[in-house]
């Protein structure tokens, strides 16, 4: 496994469409070895592979609601992953490992549905609430050359953010 590069807004990457994956192959399973590494030690909670410069549709979600197993139990693997069904609505705040330091207000919803393939090729779906739908919907955007900053109502100011440091949030 190594660490991968994350590539940062202005990579023009991060704006393209992302493939279908069609070979489940040792390749793949590389790149996502490499993701969840890259996603462990960047501390996030989701990650694309178009953030480390591979137009492929996948994903690795770490699921947040189950926080009592290990994290490498946590870590989801979602190829080729869509969304066939969402309901409710959330708001709240948003960063990317790909734009640092920058945090959003962006609607999500609150529940969702995704339907993906694990790395030997087979079809699963998977529940994501709160948090976790919120990745989920962040990170298959990065597939569709979609960044958060689009989405969101309105950036955090400076203030905004020094203010939540302070208050240990
Ligand atoms: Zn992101």
């Amino acid at each position: 496994m190594a660490l991968r590069n994350i590539r940062e807004e202005g990579d023009s990457i991060l704006l393209k469409k992302s493939r279908q994956v069609t070979d489940f192959n040792k390749r793949l399973h590389t790149l996502l070895d490499d993701m969840r590494e890259t996603l462990l030690s960047a501390d996030g909670v989701g990650l694309a592979a178009p953030q480390v410069g591979v137009l492929r549709r996948a994903i690795v979600v770490i699921d947040t609601n189950k926080e009592e197993l290990p994290v490498e139990e946590q870590m989801i693997e979602l190829i080729n992953p869509e969304i066939i069904e969402s309901d409710g609505e959330q708001t709240g705040q948003e960063g990317c490992l790909s734009v640092p330091g920058v945090y959003g207000i962006v609607t999500r919803p609150e529940h969702v549905i995704v339907r993906a393939q694990d790395r030997l090729g087979n079809f699963f779906e998977v529940e994501g609430t709160g948090l976790t739908a919120r990745c989920f919907c962040h990170e298959i955007d990065h597939l569709d050359g979609h960044l958060f900053t689009e989405r969101a109502e309105r950036i955090l100011t400076q203030e905004e953010l020094e203010a939540q440091q302070e208050n240990g949030q």
